[in-house]
């Protein structure tokens, strides 16, 4: 019997510079599936439009990026835990009538973090600076990992709270010391893993941030890929370990692909692949 082909997307506004098609085709190929994965631009006020087109045209499964992640969530019948607890979606699961939402970012960066940068997350002290979705979403998978402490700030320090606030709960569970800082008055003393999730790179922007803040063993994480941030140039000049967010990318492309196809694909070659490109 013929294999029957999948239809997949990713979902955007904008979308042309999108690495999701090709990396979920890598997957498909390495594990002998036969799908097709396309990139859709929805116009910015039709994104259930959009879905519900796609859904007719039987797709099996969408992800979902920027400026949708919330609408996603709000479009969603039924949600996984990490969804639930983001408030945002990145990827569609539809099944029998049902839109499942999930969010594999979390997952995607601790998995690249842990298995791929090999920085275990427990008993350590970790900063994220940045307090947009990406931030958001990242937090509970990361309280999970039950680091010692793990210290927020954000240009907007309103924002930092208001992740504070909705964490708090989480954080007393895993026994976790959630703080926010601003950035002006980050402790004068190291973190082991320091996240960038802000834009500010888009923009060539600098974030200000203390050198005291890195360590020559700490890890300096932009989750930007595609160039080296001036987060990522301070860092170095520290002496710390320095990553891209391409394996976060890859990773949660990963997860997304076992979601839909219950088979976990090799991701260090995609990785490998894509960063020397
Ligand atoms: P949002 O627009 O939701 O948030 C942007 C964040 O950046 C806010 O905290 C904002 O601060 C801050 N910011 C923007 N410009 C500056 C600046 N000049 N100085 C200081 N702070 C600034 O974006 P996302 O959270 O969705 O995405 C953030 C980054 O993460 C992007 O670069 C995105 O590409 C990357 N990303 C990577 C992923 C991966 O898989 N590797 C997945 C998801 C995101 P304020 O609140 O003050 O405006």
């Amino acid at each position: 019997m013929t294999e029957l082909k999948k239809h997949f997307a990713v979902i955007g506004n904008p979308i042309h510079h999108s690495l999701s098609p090709q990396i979920h085709t890598a997957f498909a190929k390495e594990a002998g599936l036969l799908i097709d994965y396309e990139a859709v631009l929805s116009p910015l006020n039709q994104f259930k439009q959009t879905v519900q087109t796609l859904i007719t045209k039987k797709l099996n499964g969408a992800n979902v990026t920027l400026p949708f992640k919330k609408e996603a969530y709000e479009l969603a019948s039924s949600h996984s835990n990490h969804a639930k607890i983001a408030k945002a979606v990145n990827t569609f699961e539809f099944k029998e009538g049902e839109i499942i939402g999930h969010n594999t970012d979390g997952i995607g960066l601790v998995r690249d973090l842990e298995q791929n940068l090999h920085v275990n997350l427990n008993s350590k002290k970790i900063l994220i600076i940045g307090a947009g979705g990406a931030a958001e979403g990242v937090v509970y998978s990361i309280l999970e990992k039950k680091p010692t402490e793990l210290t927020l700030t954000n240009r907007t320090i309103e924002k930092s709270n208001m992740i504070q606030n909705k964490m708090n709960e989480y954080a007393k569970s895993f026994d976790v010391s959630l703080n926010v800082v601003e950035i002006v008055k980050l402790p004068h003393h190291y973190f082991d893993v320091i996240i960038n999730a802000t834009s500010a790179s888009l923009s060539d922007g600098d974030l200000n941030i203390d050198n005291k803040v890195f360590h020559e063993d700490s890890l300096a994480y932009d989750m930007m890929y595609g160039k080296e941030t001036n987060f990522i140039k301070q860092a170095r000049s520290q002496a710390s370990q320095t990553s891209d967010g391409i394996g976060m990318l890859v990773e949660q492309a990963a997860e997304a692909f076992y979601i839909w196809h219950h088979i976990k694909p090799q991701t260090k070659t995609v990785i490998d692949l894509l960063r020397k490109n």
